[in-house]
């Protein structure tokens, strides 16, 4: 288990990062073992083609079930849709196999969760994790496909300072920033928040945009202006929902919004924070206008759900004309 890796989780996100962490891994240590795993069991199947393909002589092995991914490895990574995969994951395979092992097999085990999802539901999985005697962090990201593909994601990590410690070697092969945030749910609390920004953030550059091209406004003009000025942000100058908006670059919208951040899980959490603002007693209208849309968007036209989110420009346009 020692020289093992698990990756439970490969989508959009979790094979980008998969391949990068396993790469390095590699160039550091030819005789590493790398274990993946998904419920889709085609979705792990090519992340190994193609990762044989591209390091012949890589010990790679699929495996079926998160218990045997906990049995493969010491260091195990998951990047699933939610709160609900992550309690079947490791409520249903992870803790229970880590609780049969020797006290001494378990302690050296760290799981290190990449998933957003509930703050409370995140906590008391770290804390029947721990309970074994492993490690636990909740490490959600930020920069998307793109920042995945490229290794260069924001990880937001929540945990102990002695684990943040002992994961951060782990993060850095698959990211750039790495950021403790507090203790355990202090990561997914920092990503919620982002998140919040972010579904709004894209919603009002999707207005400005169709509104922009009505004044007859070129939209490369246009980007390039509020890319440089006060406006300027990710939703406009990484994520631009008009095609050809951002030349020499390739945002979900130049392929058919395919890829990138589905609108499903945009919608999942802008629920998430709206869970947290009934708790505290927060007022979020803007969060909640925005959840609507997306809420909206995915119950009319569910091919968009599926699409990354700055399709909703696409909705936007294509409500106007009903
Ligand atoms: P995805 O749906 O593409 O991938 C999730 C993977 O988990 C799928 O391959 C699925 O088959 C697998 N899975 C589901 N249940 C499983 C189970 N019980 N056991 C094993 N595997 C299981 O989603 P994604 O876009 O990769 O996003 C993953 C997480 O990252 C989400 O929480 C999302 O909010 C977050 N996130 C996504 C982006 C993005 O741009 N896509 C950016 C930041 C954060």
């Amino acid at each position: 288990r020692h020289n093992s890796t698990s990756f439970i989780g490969l989508g959009r996100m979790g094979s980008e990062m998969a391949y990068n962490l396993f790469s390095k891994q590699f160039a550091q240590k030819s005789e590493a073992r790398f274990v993946v795993c998904d419920a889709v069991p085609s979705a792990a199947t090519s992340f190994a083609r193609i990762f044989s393909a591209a390091f012949p002589g890589a010990n790679i092995e699929i495996v079926a079930t998160p218990e045997e991914a906990t049995l493969a490895s010491e260091t195990i990574v998951s990047m699933l849709p939610s709160s609900a995969q992550v309690q079947t994951v490791y409520g249903g395979g992870i803790i229970p196999t880590l609780r049969n092992m020797s006290s001494d097999s378990a302690r050296k085990t760290f799981c290190i969760d990449s998933t957003t999802l509930d703050v409370a539901v995140s906590r008391q999985v770290a804390l029947d994790v721990i309970g074994t005697g492993a490690c636990m962090v909740d490490a959600p990201v930020s920069g998307g496909v793109t920042g995945a593909k490229a290794g260069t994601l924001a990880f937001l990590v929540g945990g102990t300072e002695s684990s943040f410690q002992a994961v951060h070697p782990i993060l850095s092969m698959m990211g750039e920033r790495i950021v403790h945030c507090g203790p355990a749910g202090a990561g997914l609390g920092a990503k919620i928040c982002n998140n919040l920004i972010l579904g709004v953030q894209q919603i009002v550059v999707a207005e400005a945009m169709i509104l922009g091209q009505k004044l007859g406004l070129d939209p490369v003009v246009l980007s390039s202006v509020i890319g440089s000025s006060t406006g300027n942000c990710w939703s406009i100058s990484v994520n631009n929902p008009v095609q050809s908006a951002l030349p020499g670059k390739s945002p979900p919208c130049e392929r058919d919004f395919e890829g990138g951040f589905a609108s499903v899980l945009m919608e999942k959490d802008l629920g998430l924070a709206a869970d947290i603002a009934t708790q505290t007693g927060t007022r979020t209208p803007l969060g909640d206008a925005a959840r609507r849309m997306y809420a909206e968007m995915i119950a009319e036209r569910p091919d968009l759900g599926l699409k990354d989110f700055s399709s909703v420009y696409r909705f936007l346009l294509s409500s106007e004309a009903r």
